[in-house]
């Protein structure tokens, strides 16, 4: 197995634990740890691009807090350099940088988000990052608001997602019946108390990509969170990517991959170098596979 499979796979399974799997992230630089708080594959979104294969049923339905403590702990202890496909990844490369709140749908509509945190909190090793991964959807939560006070205190970052600059476009792409403007609102109240990361996924959908009026308007949005609280730098960083793996959401009784597309590394650049330029805020680009 090569390096290059090793980054390629993203199982959400090792051996027999049933939530915390192992990720060689190109987003971390390295190792994550993640923590699928969803196993029942419920979300709040019905992303176009989804990745998650909600066909077959769950096998896990519940997030069990104590299991998932015991996983944890067990897997910072391993030495993954003996596990496939991370023997074939150089040793410097197998170091923790985070612990990802992710999986299998919305880590904030988790019931028990802030006793959550606390024990990732109690168990990581110091100076391994606590990252949410969100759609952004119950960051309003005033138990998410209690958990996202235990990360400030404890390397925590906030990663959320933000697709589309306009209602219209956010429907098309996330599928969901929270109104863009709730989300634009929970990751601006976000914003306001701690930096934030901004991860926006572009593709082709039916042959197009997003328009220039709508990357307009997504700058647009990215600069009034910038805004909200410019002395604490609202947005930390974009990370601008398109498709990376094959989606397995079904529009309509259509398969999604047979409608979407990647973008090029030239169409990913210029949406990046236009985050930059309008919203005056940091980017990367993160090309397709
Ligand atoms: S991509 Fe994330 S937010 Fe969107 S439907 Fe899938 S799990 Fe939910």
């Amino acid at each position: 197995m090569s390096i290059l499979a090793a980054y390629r796979q993203h199982p959400r399974r090792f051996e027999d634990f049933k939530f915390v799997y192992p990720v060689l992230s190109r987003r971390s630089r390295g190792m994550s740890i993640g923590l699928n708080v969803n196993p029942d594959k419920i979300c709040n979104f019905d992303c176009i691009y989804c990745q998650v294969d909600r066909s077959t049923p769950a096998t896990v339905t519940k997030f069990d807090l104590g299991v998932a403590e015991a996983e944890l702990r067990e897997m910072l202890a391993t030495d993954l350099s003996k596990h496939p496909p991370f023997d074939a990844v150089p040793k410097e490369n197998l170091r923790v940088n985070d612990i990802a709140l992710s999986g299998d749908a919305e880590p904030t509509t988790l019931k028990n988000f802030s006793a959550t945190i606390e024990m990732i909190a109690r168990v990581k090793p110091a100076g391994c990052k606590i990252v949410l991964i969100t759609d952004a959807g119950g960051l309003d939560r005033a138990d998410v608001k209690r958990g996202l006070e235990i990360m400030d205190a404890n390397d925590g970052e906030v990663w959320a997602k933000l697709d589309a600059g306009t209602e219209e476009y956010f429907k098309l792409i996330n599928r969901t019946k929270i109104p863009f403007k709730r989300i634009l609102k929970n990751i601006a109240a976000c914003a306001k108390a701690r930096p934030v990361v901004i991860q926006s996924l572009f593709m082709r959908v039916r042959g197009l990509a997003p328009s220039d009026t709508e990357i307009g308007a997504y700058c647009e949005r990215l600069r009034e969170i910038g805004n909200i609280n410019p002395a604490r730098s609202g947005i930390k960083l974009v990370q601008v990517y398109t498709l990376a793996r094959k989606p397995m959401t079904v529009v309509d009784g259509v398969p999604a991959w047979q409608f979407v597309a990647v973008l090029s590394n030239a169409e990913v650049d210029a949406i990046a170098e236009r985050v930059r330029r309008e919203a005056a805020v940091p980017a990367e680009s993160f090309y397709g596979g």
